[in-house]
């Protein structure tokens, strides 16, 4: 059996967040006032609501919801079942909303929230009385014009589910725009499940060409094998990569010779981790980071390379597919050891691709192929990654800042553009 998984506490979110914002602002030379109101989430709600669990007992839970900004449009961002989810977290995480949004050109400003709760210790009951009494508590701020959530670690698609019948009912009409990543059944999009994986996976593919090295055979490691560590594995594996080692909140598995993603999904989904994998040792999450490999893609929780291990990360390069996996000062050894990162809001930004497709098909009710989904999807992600490499190379900084510098020149613009109201 695997060790317990990392608990050493992990930066403040928010303050790597606000970091790689300055950091932005400073090349460009930002203006006072929008530096002021870019480094301030616009609303934040705090919610604290009851469920009655099965037992007949009463929990209060805690829940938020936190817009960044408005000012490109309607705000998109998920929310996360976390037992460690924080305000902090969840401003951090609709920061990096906003800059995402801006890199792949959505009309979209950036939102999160969060309830701080375990899942998977909820039944299926409880989960469902949760999801619902929260989309209450937040619906003054969610709406298919104004706010469009999305899941994220911790939800998934029967959750959606849940959030838009809840709105629904109280709207009296069915709303499918109101949220992102629902069953097809009742307005979801081909290929929204698959999206963020496969959005790290051209990614992968377009920064694989830039540094010359081949996909085939290329060693793959991802932490967290969840929604998109495990659809990354997949297609990679299609590409030829061989995935070595993957690990979930339960531990790691490690096999140098190469795994099956899609059997290690069904152990998974069969056991409820990938720990105990037929024919690999295990590995803590810690150490996995660590591991020989070529491409090493974390798709779990925020800041895992820190200044603490970038210098052993052996990876040719780093795909972010979770959010804020990476701090500054980690940023700054692995530009000096020459390791490529794709950023987060670059990397993993195919899934609000494919919410922005979601909801654009619910309002018109008019729906798209998978390949017309996956055509688009491709298209938006090779030209944001060529425009954020040009940045990058022109401005000779890392991937991380030239995606930050587009974002927030997109910001800026809108928002003096715009002007300050009165
Ligand atoms: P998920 O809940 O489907 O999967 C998360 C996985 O990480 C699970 O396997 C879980 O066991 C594992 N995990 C949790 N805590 C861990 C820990 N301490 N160490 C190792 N593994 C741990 O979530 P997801 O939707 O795949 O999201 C993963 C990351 O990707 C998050 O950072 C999220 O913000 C980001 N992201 C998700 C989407 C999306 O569309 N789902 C889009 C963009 C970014």
């Amino acid at each position: 059996m695997a060790k317990a998984v990392m608990t050493a506490p992990r930066e403040d979110a928010w303050q790597v967040a606000l970091r790689q914002f300055q950091i932005a602002a400073d090349m460009l030379g930002l203006k006072r006032g929008v530096r002021d109101l870019l480094a301030h989430p616009k609303r934040e709600l705090t919610v604290n609501f009851p469920v009655k669990l099965e037992d007949g007992s009463v929990r209060v839970f805690t829940g938020y919801r936190v817009h960044h900004t408005t000012v490109p449009g309607p705000t998109k961002g998920g929310i996360r079942y976390h037992p460690d989810v924080t305000l902090n977290e969840v401003r951090a995480l609709a920061m990096w909303m906003t800059w995402k949004c801006a890199v792949v050109g959505l009309p979209y400003g950036g939102a999160k929230g969060g309830v701080i709760c375990n899942p998977k210790e909820l039944s299926l009951g409880e989960l469902e009385h949760l999801t619902r009494r929260y989309a209450t508590e937040i619906s003054m701020l969610i709406g298919p014009e104004s706010d469009i959530p999305a899941p994220d670690v911790g939800t998934t698609p029967r959750i959606m589910a849940w959030i838009m019948d809840t709105y629904s009912m109280h709207r009296g009409y069915s709303v499918p725009a109101v949220v992102t990543g629902k069953p097809l059944s009742i307005g979801g999009s081909q290929g929204r499940v698959e999206a963020t994986g496969r959005g790290c996976m051209i990614v992968a593919r377009e920064a694989a060409k830039h540094i010359g090295m081949p996909l085939a055979g290329a060693r793959v490691v991802v932490q967290g094998y969840g929604n998109v560590g495990s659809i990354a594995a997949m297609l990679l594996h299609e590409q030829g990569c061989k995935i070595v080692a993957a690990s979930d909140s339960g531990g790691g598995v490690h096999n140098p010779k190469g795994l099956d993603p899609a059997d290690l999904l069904r152990h998974k989904e069969h056991t409820g981790s990938v720990v105990g994998y037929r024919g690999t040792d295990a590995v803590t999450n810690d150490d996995l980071l660590e591991l020989p490999c070529e491409i090493l893609v974390p798709s779990a929780l925020e800041g895992q390379i820190t200044k603490d291990n970038a210098e052993r990360i052996k990876a040719r390069m780093v795909v972010e597919g979770a959010n804020g996996p990476t701090t500054p000062e980690a940023d700054e050894i692995l530009r000096d050891r020459k390791v490529f990162v794709v950023p987060d809001i670059l990397a993993n930004a195919g899934g609000v691709v494919v919410s922005y497709f979601e909801w654009v098909q619910d309002l018109q009710s008019f729906f798209w192929t998978e390949e017309e989904i996956n055509e688009r999807l491709e298209r938006i992600m090779v030209r944001s990654f060529r425009e954020v490499l040009e940045t990058s190379q022109e401005r000779e900084v890392h991937m991380r800042s030239g995606a930050l510098v587009r974002a927030v020149t997109r910001l800026n613009d809108a928002l003096l553009t715009r002007g300050i109201y009165p």
